[in-house]
């Protein structure tokens, strides 16, 4: 049996598991990106029946490890450029590990004094990066999507306070409803966070974009005098999912706050261009808004999950979220999570924020954010040359859009639909690069996004070259 009380149990387990993360982390460039492992077989691997006695914490891991084969994809290789997401800088990555050890309650600072103030600092670091106003409270939540239901309950609180009622102690059953006006480029977390806090789907609006993929200020306009009196929130893209498109805030948010509305901006990863000099101009008037989104595992490149919120109105953000216990312990002027953050009991996430901010620094984050924003470039001009294939979206930032055609003569938008869809499948099969797939304006599209800090020329070299192959191979 195994004595479960033994702390000297730590150190074979953990020096196992420094081992095999090593062995991950150092083998990328040699492993396919994409999963080579069936849905089935994973599932067998890991179904076996509920333990009835314990066993040693080195097997435990060792048998994770040997379980988990062809099952991890490459997420953390520069070779990955689905979806938007990041790997993790070795700082982030440590310092996460750091926090499990500690496994300090982030929910009040007399839980865990260290990591309260690391938070507090890690936001305000945060604040002087994208330029948004010192006086903004924020939250360290679990990424953009409930960094939404952080921002958009504290303009509820706003909103509905100003037509009279008091959301916290009523609910929503009898009240003025909310209509929140976005364009047709919103990403569905925006959508979710309006199920969770019940103003319900049929609350949004979606205005039209422009072919810049920018909310227009006319029908902006239009729609906000449409039902003048309605309460309502704006929100704006900062960097969409398909083409990386900033809907231009100096000239949206004044005429959104004329009619009293609450602007959101969705700046998952475009609010981190603000740390470059090139593409800081993309974000004029941003600092203008009410709340602000962003998350820390795309561009930064934190281990997930790491997402911010902002609020430019502390006391509507505080009133949504506060709640006193008579149990909670308050130390002195001392920030207590809890009454910015929707969770209860939650993890250290500002620990690892503040790693990845000092290991890069000013100039590193600036360095990361124009380096992948070239390699985007690259590898949507070089793949869009290639026989068979097209530019849909040349990157402003780092993300862009590809397309396949069919050449078989009288080929329908369908066809290049199909084509498009089939060849990111042969790509990603080959397991040199991971590409995702979109509908973008209609038509099949391969998303090409780099957030990674470990994307290099080689990787886009490999991707460029795996292509060529399976467009080669597929050639009549
Ligand atoms: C990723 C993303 C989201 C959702 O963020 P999560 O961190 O996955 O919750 C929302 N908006 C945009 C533009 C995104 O890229």
């Amino acid at each position: 049996m195994v004595d479960v009380t033994d702390i000297g149990g730590f150190s074979p387990v953990l020096a196992r598991a420094l081992c095999h993360a090593l062995q991950h982390l150092e083998n990328t460039v040699h492993r396919p990106v994409c999963a080579s492992t069936e849905l089935a077989h994973l599932r067998s691997r890991f179904d076996r029946a509920l333990p009835q006695d314990g066993m040693d914490p080195v097997q435990v891991i060792d048998e994770l490890v040997r379980d988990v084969e062809g099952g991890i994809i490459g997420s953390t290789s520069g070779r990955f450029f689905g979806w938007v997401i990041g790997g993790s800088l070795p700082a982030a990555l440590a310092a996460d590990w750091l926090t499990s050890a500690w496994d300090q309650n982030a929910a009040i600072h007399a839980c865990g004094p260290a990591e309260a103030i690391i938070e507090e600092v890690a936001g305000k670091w945060l604040k002087d990066l994208f330029g948004l106003p010192q006086t903004a409270s924020f939250a360290f939540v679990t990424g953009t999507q409930m960094a939404h239901v952080t921002c958009l309950a504290a303009a509820r609180h706003r909103l509905l306070s100003r037509a009279g009622w008091d959301v916290e102690e009523r609910g929503m059953a009898g009240s003025t409803p909310i209509r929140l006006i976005t364009s047709s480029e919103r990403h569905g977390s925006a959508e979710r966070a309006m199920r969770i806090l019940g103003f319900g789907k049929r609350a949004v609006h979606a205005l039209p974009a422009d072919g810049q993929g920018r909310l227009d200020p006319i029908s902006l306009t239009r729609a906000l005098e449409s039902s003048s009196e309605q309460p309502t929130i704006v929100l704006l893209q900062a960097g969409d999912l398909n083409i990386g498109a900033f809907d231009p805030f100096n000239e949206l948010i004044p005429i959104a706050h004329k009619h009293g509305a609450w602007v959101h901006v969705d700046g998952a990863f475009g609010l981190w261009v603000a740390a470059s000099p090139k593409y800081r101009h993309l974000l004029r008037g941003v600092e203008l808004a009410d709340s602000w989104t962003n998350d820390g595992h795309k561009w930064l490149n934190t281990p997930f999950d790491c997402g911010y919120a902002f609020v430019a109105d502390a006391d509507a953000h505080r009133s949504a979220f506060s709640h006193r216990t008579s149990y909670r312990v308050h130390v002195g002027d001392a920030r207590d999570q809890i009454d910015w953050n929707p969770e209860w009991s939650r993890r250290g996430r500002g620990v690892a924020t503040y790693a990845a901010l000092r290991q890069l620094g000013r100039s590193g984050i600036a360095e990361l954010i124009e380096r992948t924003c070239i390699h985007a470039h690259a590898l949507v001009m070089r793949i869009g040359s290639l026989p068979g294939a097209e530019v849909v979206w040349e990157p402003t930032i780092n993300q862009g859009l590809v397309r396949f055609i069919d050449t078989k003569p009288g080929a329908t938008e369908q066809d290049h639909d199909r084509r498009t869809d089939e060849i990111i499948s042969r790509i990603v099969a080959t397991g040199e690069a991971f590409f995702g797939g979109t509908t973008w304006r209609g038509r099949r599209s391969m998303r090409v996004s780099v957030c990674n800090w470990q994307t290099n020329a080689t990787d886009v070299d490999r991707a460029v070259d795996a292509t060529r192959r399976v467009l080669g191979n597929l050639a009549p």
